[in-house]
């Protein structure tokens, strides 16, 4: 049995994590924190990723010596709850995916190089896995890279690069080898954005976004000092790394953050006496979702510090993404329904630090579709269950 309640030392972080938010954290990106984007502008991500580096908190679960706080699981997990709940972005990709697996599969020489521009934010990072036809079969990848002196020559694409356009860097995977087990011959690349030879064409999507892009490779050389672990063994890095990838795909703190600012809209928008059968029945759905939501909450937290907590997350980080990606769907969805015809209209006066719900329902209901594909598909997390607990 599991105490969820935060002890003096958890309780004091959360204290101190919102008034650092309060006084450090750029308003424009609070708002936009609160407004579901995923995708705040650069420079004020780099401001605020500065803010945290100089607090010490840009990379908590890194080691201390890399710039980490040693906290306990329970102050990371509150931490990240209050960062959540404040409206503070997500951390980037760096943190989340790059960085662990440079701590686990880098070199020396490749963590000094890399790991503080990260930390400090001059080293943004986008992911160079999909490719035209290897999504979901990724280890079918054919972007070669082919060994010439003390370089790799990169040809071909890869597709779906979120933050493409605007990262310094890119973590990649490509075809070394073709003669034996597609998951054989696969290395791991770290990458110059500005290398000649590589083009960036934008995706738009949904809504005139433009989040997603094309690369391409022409001759693009890149050093073998850039390679994460052993030639051809990428596959294994590529697993580490979208483990790490689908547990923060779950979102049980931003859902928990979007779901309390709902209820508090609904309660103010509609009181009791004017709801009509059909916000009765919104709030219905909103209850149940809720109470899902409270079982992914205590499912998580079992999993990160329960007695029968696991040491590496494999099948239980695709449960945890199925089960968080579709409750922060259902959550959206309702949010869209509450809002009604209101919800596709953006505000023009956006300036409000606490945006009405109407700012973004619709617009986050549609981007948000992307979790169940992205970090690997939904089915094919089901596919992974399948085989590792229930061994089919
Ligand atoms: C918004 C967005 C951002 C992304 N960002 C990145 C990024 O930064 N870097 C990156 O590398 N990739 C990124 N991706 C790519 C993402 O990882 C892939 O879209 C995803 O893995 C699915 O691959 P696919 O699009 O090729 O679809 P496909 O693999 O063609 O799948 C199509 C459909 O078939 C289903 N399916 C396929 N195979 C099976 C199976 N064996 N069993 C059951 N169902 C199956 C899938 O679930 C899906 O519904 C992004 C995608 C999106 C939408």
């Amino acid at each position: 049995m599991i105490d969820f309640t935060f002890s003096p030392e958890a309780v004091d972080l959360r204290e101190r994590v919102r008034a650092f938010c309060s006084e450090k954290l750029p308003p424009e990106l609070r708002r936009i924190g609160f407004m579901e984007n995923d995708h705040p502008p650069r420079r004020l991500m780099d401001e605020w990723q500065r803010n945290l580096a100089e607090k010490g908190w840009a990379a908590p679960r890194f080691p201390a010596e890399h710039g980490g706080t040693g906290w306990s699981d329970e102050l990371h997990y509150a931490f990240e709850r209050e960062m959540a709940l404040n409206g503070a972005p997500r951390p980037d990709s760096a943190m989340m995916m790059i960085g662990p697996t440079l701590l686990q599969y880098g070199t020396s020489e490749q963590k000094s190089e890399f790991l503080p521009k990260m930390l400090n934010g001059e080293q943004r990072w986008c992911q160079g896995f999909s490719e035209p036809n290897a999504g979901s079969d990724l280890a079918s990848l054919k972007c070669r890279a082919d060994v010439d002196g003390a370089d790799y020559i990169l040809n071909g694409s890869k597709m779906w690069t979120s933050d493409g356009h605007t990262s310094d860097w890119m973590f990649g995977i490509f075809r070394t080898d073709d003669s034996g087990r597609k998951q054989h011959g696969i290395t791991f690349l770290l990458l110059d954005m500005r290398s000649p030879g590589v083009t960036v064409e934008p995706i738009v999507t949904f809504g005139h976004r433009h989040n997603v892009n094309q690369v391409y490779f022409d001759d693009v050389r890149v050093p073998t000092a850039n390679r994460l672990g052993e030639e051809h063994q990428g596959w294994s890095v590529a697993k580490y790394l979208l483990t790490l990838e689908r547990f923060g795909t779950a979102e049980v703190s931003r859902s928990l953050s979007t779901l309390e600012r709902l209820k508090q809209h609904i309660h103010s928008e509609f009181p009791e006496k004017s709801r009509s059968i059909a916000h009765t029945l919104l709030l219905a759905d909103l209850v149940r979702a809720e109470a899902e939501l409270m079982a992914l909450e205590a499912t998580e937290a079992r999993m990160l510090f329960g007695e029968d907590g696991v040491e590496e997350l494999g099948a239980e980080a695709s449960l945890l993404k199925i089960r968080g990606t579709e409750i922060q769907q259902r959550i959206l969805e309702i949010a869209h329904r509450v809002l009604g015809d209101e919800a596709v209209v953006k505000r023009p006066d956006g300036n409000e630090e606490v945006p009405r719900l109407s700012c973004y329902a619709a617009d986050a209901r549609f981007n948000f579709r992307k979790t169940s594909i992205y970090a690997g598909s939904n089915e094919i997390q089901k596919n992974i269950i399948a085989k590792a607990v229930l061994g089919l």
